[in-house]
């Protein structure tokens, strides 16, 4: 048994207090609560001026585009996207993607998530993860907008997902995501949800994020709907809202994580919560790229299960999740007109517990309790942004940005001291060396 102590712990499922101890033993939770009556037996770790909470749950990411921070910068939705996919065809190898997708866990555990809800394309998140010894659920991606290509594209899919899930572990899962209603055909969303459904995968799927999606589902218009036929695919309007024609392609269920949400009206808010889908809430990345605000409290007030996702960094710039805590909480409130629509401790309850709950995960990890997973993070209180009056409070406006202190993974210890144990100083370069690859092909 290893007993950490920390000045202050947030278990989530109780209130905060001072002065406590979390015991771990075989990676899991053996004992929460004060110093004073922790047990005595075992090693002991005195983390200091800390505040303690479940490890962060990260909804929704794209380990593998991590060499893209930066590079899209000022794009709309339209020329990002297709920037972004002529480059990776262009550049990137599949060793390339495999250190992006290092660097992006790297990130995520220097602050404090633990668990990675990453889609990809290629798989190197999930590589990254196995080898990294991080928690997560890889999504492999499938693209296909004309029907034509379906069969051929869900066997691919089908193939990837038998290899992938030959090397699945208890920490690191499989699913399938369809892209999203602009590369995925009406035929590919039906056949990968039957796919999901027949193998027991979990999905997941970008969805109702932004205009120019509304305006090809809605009314069969719009760059996309251009770009299509120009590619010499029909387009036709296909349902009354993007989340309306995921419900008509039985792409909806207890299994589906929906992401996004940002255009989706009171009727869609029902249909998610009828089909008791998760939402993975990305408010930075649907910031930065200009789609507005995801109806939080709305969802949430329907007993939706709700995650906070950093989404890729070619969207967001960084994977920090008490950042984006701070940001669902100010958004919030700007959208709401209201002090109190979303109070630290829900923000802090979203990063954690609400992204188990979003994942399927929450029997295992997500709050701090006896015989769960011990995924844990430890943030110190700069000097800078002390006093501290309310250790949850703090966490999520004060010093929402700094690194962890400390982190594990199931009682395995991945960031001690602010560092990464086991980390590879050649990494950065060799992501650097890729970024430049992307400069010199955007130069041509
Ligand atoms: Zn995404």
């Amino acid at each position: 048994m290893i007993r950490y102590h920390a000045r202050w712990i947030c278990p989530i499922s109780s209130a905060p207090f001072s002065d406590g101890t979390v015991a771990v033993e075989n990676g899991r939770i053996a004992y929460v609560g004060p110093r004073m009556h922790a047990p005595s037996e075992g090693d002991e770790h005195d983390l200091g001026d800390v505040i303690l909470t479940p490890g962060l749950v990260n909804t929704h990411c794209h380990l593998e585009l991590t060499a893209m921070r930066g590079f899209l910068d000022g794009l709309g939705f339209r020329d990002w996207i297709l920037r972004l996919t002529s480059a990776r065809r262009a550049v990137f190898t599949q060793e390339m993607m495999l250190d992006a997708a290092r660097l992006g866990v790297v990130e995520g555990l220097q602050h404090g998530i633990t668990t990675f809800a990453d889609t990809g394309d290629s798989g190197a998140g999930f590589d990254a993860l196995l080898e990294l010894g991080a928690r997560g659920i890889c999504y492999r991606e499938v693209f296909g907008p004309d029907p034509a290509q379906c069969e051929e594209a869900i066997a691919g899919l089908a193939a990837k997902v038998d290899e992938m899930q030959q090397r699945a572990t208890d920490l690191v899962r499989v699913g399938v995501s369809p892209h999203a209603p602009y590369t995925v055909s009406d035929a590919l969303f039906r056949a990968t949800a039957d796919l999901a459904r027949a193998r027991g995968l979990p999905l997941a799927v970008h969805i109702a994020e932004g205009a120019l999606e509304s305006d090809l589902v809605e009314r069969g218009e719009g760059a996309f709907a251009e770009g299509l036929r120009s590619r010499g695919i029909a387009v036709a309007p296909r349902a009354r809202t993007p989340v309306a024609l995921m419900e008509s392609l039985g792409v909806l269920g207890k299994e589906s994580l929906l992401i996004h949400c940002v255009r989706v009206d009171a009727e869609d808010v029902a249909a998610i919560a009828r089909h008791a889908c998760a939402v993975a809430h990305c408010p930075a990345s649907n910031a930065r790229l200009g789609h507005g605000i995801a109806p939080l409290t709305q969802l949430l007030d329907a007993k939706i299960r709700v995650g906070l996702g950093s989404d890729s960094v070619a969207s967001n710039d960084r994977m920090d999740l008490l950042d984006e805590s701070r940001l669902a909480a100010l958004f919030a409130g700007a959208r709401e007109r209201r002090h109190d629509a979303l109070a630290s401790d829900r923000a802090l309850s979203l990063a954690t517990i609400g992204g188990a709950q979003a994942l399927g995960l929450d029997t295992t990890i997500g709050t701090l309790e006896v015989g769960k997973q011990a995924d844990i993070a430890a943030f110190r209180v700069p000097e800078f942004r002390s006093p501290v009056h309310d250790p949850v409070s703090a966490l999520i406006f004060a010093i929402a940005g700094q690194k962890a202190d400390f982190v594990a993974v199931a009682g395995d210890v991945r960031v001690r001291a602010g560092r990464l144990v086991n980390a590879d100083p050649a990494l950065p370069g060799r992501v650097q060396a890729c970024a430049e690859l992307l400069q010199g092909w955007l130069a041509h």
